[in-house]
């Protein structure tokens, strides 16, 4: 026989805290509180199991359910000394749901069940309160009409407030028992005709109706909905507990509330919550009357803390929270009711909280010996920790919020909307704080998003442009809002009745997507010593490396300050964007003339020889990854007719020959054109310039410094060993050639990103000419799915909505496709070179799902934003621990 009831409280505890699968999350809780004898009524959980069964045959029961509801209901009864549906002695209860994890969209608690016309009279007389039985019975009727008969709750509510208003009364506690009994009338005359079906009067009907509809909800559309966004199996299914009621609503010496055993805010130790004084179940989220503080040192004044309206349940509500912290060891989040001064605890779980909280409570528990170091370094979710490294919206601020988009990259910033990125820059060299809104954003953007405090794009998605270089330098970005209308010719935005023209206020928060009208005030953040000793505990058991994707020396010193360990990306191709710069690069790609031509790279070669000495400078003998020109050269083409004369004029041409050239390189497309290792192979004085000035710039610091720089020459776009060989052997000659010139030596590698599936696939034949890899997951995304991740915002949303793929691809590596490419890579690449270093430096560097699965398949190290630098050193500790603990090697 299948057991699908198991009993809880009063000394008979059939299930534990380990049994949340078959009992739920609140049912599983509720057996462990009362097995360690904290004060919780008495009741049964109807498994998960029987909620599977249930959709199996067809929305039926199993046949022995109702014998195992009726034994356990009597198990109750007998502890009460009461019986359900007996006028003489009523047994009440409430039936709650509970599945695995907490989840909105399923049935609401009902309370109070087992009231009718009869037994409502015998707990007037059991209670001596007729003014309680009466408010209880009008609530049962309440609840169960709604969400069990569907009969929309402001009706209710309607019926009530005309009545108040009809008699003059303004509380509800005011109300008296005769009043009450006049509203439960027209409350069961309002059901009638809404639902069609009379109101229940027998309280079987009622159980087995409200244990019915808490199974219905399991699949409703809300539920469905919540399942399919957070990835929950409908084969889950929920429980139902049906517990002995505690009344709060009994008068002045009865309560209810909710608490933390910490505050989930701060994290801080203080004892936080609130609670209602003669009220019941959730008057206190309700909103009905204004709830009273916890504790006294909590209070304003005026309040009333719980700690002196009723001292006795306090007391012992602050013995529990230490019970149950010392067992869960975790910061609980308790729902009670205090009857006539005796405590009830009617749910324990593990709370709720904010980054800060998080980081605080795990390193107090840790320090406090409840957990152990590693504990605490799991309990942090590492990608909590960005909220902690850029500026919030203060909480207390009044705001207007204009419109939503993505939350494409954290934090919150105020400027005024400027629409080009050089009147940005412009605006930014005066002093002012500025906002820039783009349809969309290219690479010409990047200096005007380096002046900005936040970027705003109406097109793109997670993966655009604008977000990836937002996350790179910790701008403030929200992308793809599209309700919001850019008109660049009249400097204007539009998002509905809201007009904003260059120069307004606006505020971005980048962690929920919101845009706000003018200015937010906002926090700063601070790095707090908990945050420190927790990178250091995450340091001590991290294998993987963590290095950061930084060129301009702000980011890279961004990246030190977080703690990389190293650049594993430096991309050229953005100092080739600056003022100083560009016109060279024009003029590089444009000539025709060869003399003409090496004049502009010649040009160009101090520049990069000083980008790269004060990249080297920062990182201090750091490993320094400088990847070689890679993108299209027509992204670097003038748009402007200014800048085409300035083109024109510098080499003596027409500005139709300028433009004709331009034409001339554009590619119907370039993600697989002429770009990478392509380019250096058919342009060798390109890279032959970025090697030199690489070489030369090492030689520079490392005589500055006295010590040993690691310059790692990296060559993107590689398919084939030819590729490699031959730009190698180029860069050779050219590093030959230098350090002859310096008359010194200097220890330098040469390896290359594995970004395209043919590369992965030739890892051991690349080897030969490698000496290390990175991988390139951006690119080996787009390639091995042939999805080209710019255009993909049209269709990956609708993917990942409808199930197709479980998650968008740029942001967390799809493990069986670009992963299975990455695993085939590393050890067809160890094969050929045993001690080949291998890092990865796409955007999933920073992601803690992706950086777990690096540390399956044993890359060396990650590549991140600085910006992610702690997220990952915190994903890869939590990602050794995990390994460790699979390979049963105990940590
Ligand atoms: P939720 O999952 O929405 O929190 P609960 O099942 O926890 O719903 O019920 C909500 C509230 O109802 C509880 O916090 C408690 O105040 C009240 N409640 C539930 N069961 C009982 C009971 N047996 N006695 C008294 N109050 C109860
Ligand atoms: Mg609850
Ligand atoms: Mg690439």
């Amino acid at each position: 026989m299948t057991k699908w009831v198991y009993s809880f409280g009063d000394g008979l505890n059939e299930g534990r805290a380990e049994m949340r699968n078959l009992l739920g999350g609140k049912g599983a809780n509720l057996a462990e509180m009362a097995a360690n004898g904290l004060p919780v009524p008495p009741g049964f959980t109807i498994t998960t199991e029987v909620c599977s069964a249930f959709y199996e045959n067809g929305r039926k029961y199993p046949d022995d359910l109702r014998a195992q509801v009726a034994d356990a209901l009597a198990r109750v009864e007998k502890s009460m000394g009461l019986r359900f549906g007996d006028a003489a002695a009523p047994l009440l209860v409430s039936v709650r749901s509970g599945a695995r994890v907490s989840m909105p969209g399923m049935m609401d608690t009902v309370l109070n069940l087992g009231l009718n016309d009869e037994t409502v009279e015998g707990l007037a007389r059991s209670s001596g309160d007729a003014r309680f039985a009466w408010d209880s019975y009008r609530r049962f009727i309440q609840m169960y009409g709604s969400v069990v008969m569907g009969v929309p709750h402001h009706h209710f509510e309607d019926v009530l407030e005309q009545f108040k208003r009809a008699s003059k009364v303004e509380d509800d506690t005011a109300i008296t028992a005769e009043q009450w009994r006049t509203i439960v009338a027209d409350y069961r005359h309002l059901i009638s005709t809404h639902a069609g079906t009379e109101f229940p009067t027998d309280p079987q009907d009622q159980l087995w109706g409200a244990i019915g509809a808490v199974f219905g909800s399991w699949m409703n559309p809300r539920a469905n909905t919540y399942r399919r966004l957070h990835e929950i199996p409908a084969s889950w299914g929920t429980a139902v507990n049906v517990q002995s009621m505690v009344f709060g609503n009994m008068g002045e010496d009865c309560a209810t509330g909710v608490c933390f055993t910490r505050d989930p805010s701060t994290g801080e130790n203080i004892f936080y919550g609130e609670y209602l004084i003669n009220a019941q179940g959730e008057d206190v989220v309700a909103g009905i009357r204004t709830p009273q503080p916890m504790a006294c040192a909590r209070a304003e004044a005026g309040q009333h803390p719980m700690e002196t309206t009723l001292p006795q349940a306090y007391a012992e509500l602050m013995r529990v929270r230490s019970v149950l912290e010392t067992h869960y060891k975790d910061m609980q989040d308790i729902e009670f009711t205090v009857q006539r001064n005796v405590l009830y605890i009617l749910q324990t779980r593990s709370g709720k909280r904010t980054a800060a909280a998080a980081l605080k409570i795990a390193i107090d528990m840790a320090r406090e010996g409840l957990i152990t170091q590693e504990d605490a370094i799991r309990r942090v979710p590492a990608s909590s920790l960005d909220q902690l490294l850029h500026p919030t919206l203060d909480p207390k601020a009044e705001r207007v919020q204009l419109t939503r988009g993505l939350p494409a990259s954290p934090g919150a910033a105020a400027g005024a909307v400027v629409f080009s990125a050089e009147e940005c820059e412009a605006r930014a060299a005066k002093g002012e704080d500025v906002i820039l809104v783009r349809i969309e954003t290219s690479p010409e953007d990047v200096h005007g998003m380096h002046a900005a405090r936040g970027v705003l794009t109406t097109r793109g998605g997670m993966t655009s442009h604008a977000a990836v270089v937002a996350r790179g330098m910790g701008r403030v970005c929200v992308a793809g809002a599209g309700s919001i209308h850019v008109d660049y010719a009249a400097g204007t935005m539009t998002i509905g009745t809201h007009t904003i023209a260059q120069g307004e206020w606006i505020t971005l928060d980048g962690g929920t997507g919101a845009v706000y009208l003018g200015r937010v005030p906002t926090i700063a953040p601070t790095l707090s010593d908990d945050f420190n000793t927790l990178m250091g505990w995450a340091d001590s058991v991290r294998r993987l490396g963590v290095r950061a994707n930084a060129e301009t020396p702000d980011d890279a010193a961004t990246a030190r300050r977080f703690g990389a360990e190293g650049i594993g990306l430096a991309r050229t191709e953005h100092m080739f964007f600056g003022p100083d710069r560009i016109g060279l690069v024009r003029q590089m790609i444009i000539a025709d003339d060869e003399l003409v031509r090496q004049k502009a790279i010649a040009g160009l070669l101090p520049f990069q020889r000083d980008d790269f000495a004060s990249l080297f400078r920062i990182m201090a003998g750091l490993p320094v990854t400088v990847r070689l020109l890679d993108p299209p050269l027509h992204e670097f083409l003038p748009h402007a007719e200014a800048e085409m004369v300035e083109v024109a004029q510098a080499l003596g041409k027409s500005v139709e020959e300028v433009r004709a050239r331009c034409a001339a390189l554009a590619e119907t497309n370039p993600m697989l054109g002429h770009r990478g290792c392509r380019l250096g192979l058919t342009s060798p004085e390109i890279y032959a310039m970025q090697v030199r000035a690489l070489i030369q710039a090492a030689v520079i610091v490392e005589k500055e410094l006295g010590k040993p720089i690691r310059p790692e020459i990296m060559i993107p776009l590689v398919a084939t060993q030819a590729e490699l060989a031959t730009t190698r052997r180029a860069a050779e000659d050219e590093i030959a050639r230098v350090l002859k010139e310096e008359g010194t030596n200097l220890n330098y590698y040469i390896g290359t990103m594995i970004e395209l599936p043919r590369a992965a696939i030739q890892a051991d034949r690349i080897a030969e000419y490698a000496d290390f890899f990175s991988f390139g997951t951006n690119d080996l995304t787009q390639t091995t799915f042939g999805l080209s991740r710019d255009d993909a915002g049209s269709f990956l949303p609708y993917y990942v909505d409808n199930g197709l793929l479980p998650r968008d691809p740029f942001v967390s590596i799809d493990r069986d496709g670009v992963g299975a490419l990455v695993r085939l890579g590393v050890e067809r690449g160890r094969q050929t070179s045993p001690d080949l270093k291998l890092g990865i430096c796409g955007e999933h560097g920073g992601d803690p799902d992706s950086i777990a699965f690096f540390e399956e398949v044993g890359l060396d190290y990650v590549s991140c934003s600085p910006f992610r630098v702690p997220v990952a050193r915190l994903a890869a500790a939590q990602a050794a621990l995990a390994t460790r603990s699979k390979v049963g090697n105990p940590a």
